[in-house]
């Protein structure tokens, strides 16, 4: 049976609950919500009933019992997590601006989360795994970059599948070494998923359409175009296959691309064809959109069946 794994930081997250400039005055602030892009992926994975387990790293305070707590009883293994006692869980406090835009303050490199020793533990748990996500903030921290090219290495020896999500927020761009560590991943993942222009960054060609059939060309076997309020495309050798979006009341958009993904891999793993995945993926999305809080918006099957099924009525 499938069982997918991602490595990678788990957070809380903290939010204004008034749109503003930043964090110059005093606010009124909503939370601690369990985040962390990687946690809200298994979260939403482990949400749909795929078996699924995620190694990372959280501090002995409430902040982490609060991700353990909330993945353990939406079905994800946590027994490769470990418990950093004496350092605190990563943390972002997030403030949304006027346009929708949002202004991040993060704890995260110097957190529990900013690095992942190796241990025998989660050496079992990459064992255990068939299928391997991989998100670009796991690899933008070195501890963390090299469990995650460890797991990805473990899964794949084994014969497994690897999906990427590059999910590269701005600050993360200039890390030494991560250009290196994308080519890396790329090179052997089987299921792409860029948001918007993301593709971009890993191509010169100057169209969506030719750097969808240079990636195909150069062997990623199938590519998930994630594109916020206007849907999602798939693309692999047999053509293309859209999802419209679903009319839905946006209230925080925070963790939407991590909900597409974990559903579309949910499906994937499963054998599901690409148009059902893609359904469901972009009906995660949708869903995730009308929740305050990151991982408040991951879906079981029977509230995405029900969000389809609405917006094919509508
Ligand atoms: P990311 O967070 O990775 O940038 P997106 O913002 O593109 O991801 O969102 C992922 C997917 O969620 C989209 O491709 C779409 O399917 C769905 N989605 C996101 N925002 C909306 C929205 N406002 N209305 C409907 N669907 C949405």
């Amino acid at each position: 049976m499938a069982k997918v794994l991602t490595v990678g930081e788990i957070l809380v997250e903290i939010v204004a609950t008034t749109k503003g400039s930043g964090f110059l005055e005093a606010q009124p602030l909503i939370g601690p919500f369990p985040s962390g892009a990687p946690a809200i992926f298994i979260d939403q994975v482990g949400k749909l009933g795929t078996p699924c387990a995620i190694l990372g790293r959280v501090g002995g305070d409430d902040f982490g019992q609060l991700n353990l707590d909330r993945l353990r009883a939406d079905g994800v293994d946590v027994s490769g997590v470990e418990i950093a006692h004496g350092e605190t869980t990563g943390s972002a406090f997030v403030r949304y601006r006027e346009d929708g835009s949002r202004v991040f303050v993060f704890n995260i490199a110097n957190a529990a989360c900013g690095t992942l020793p190796a241990t025998p533990n989660g050496r079992a748990v990459m064992e255990s795994c068939t299928h391997m996500h991989v998100m670009g903030t796991a690899l933008s921290a070195p501890g963390l970059a090299e469990r995650a090219m460890e797991a990805i290495a473990v899964v794949k020896g084994n014969g497994g599948t690897l999906s990427f999500d590059p999910n590269l927020r701005p600050e993360i761009l200039g890390t030494p070494g991560l250009r290196e560590a994308l080519d890396e991943v790329l090179a052997q993942t089987d299921l792409f998923l860029p948001s918007g222009d993301e593709i971009f960054l890993f191509t010169k060609a100057r169209t969506e359409a030719e750097a969808v059939a240079e990636l195909l060309a150069r062997g990623v076997g199938e590519i998930v175009i994630k594109r916020g309020a206007e849907g999602a495309s798939h693309f692999n050798a047999a053509g293309r296959t859209e999802a419209a979006p679903i009319a839905v009341e946006e209230i925080d958009p925070t963790g939407a691309g991590d909900c597409f993904g974990g559903a579309f891999v949910s499906f994937w793993v499963n054998g599901a064809d690409p148009a059902s995945a893609l359904a469901h993926a972009n009906a995660a999305g949708a869903r995730a959109v009308t929740q305050l809080g990151p991982m408040e918006g991951t879906s079981t099957l029977a509230e995405l069946a029900s969000l389809l099924s609405a917006s094919e009525t509508a």
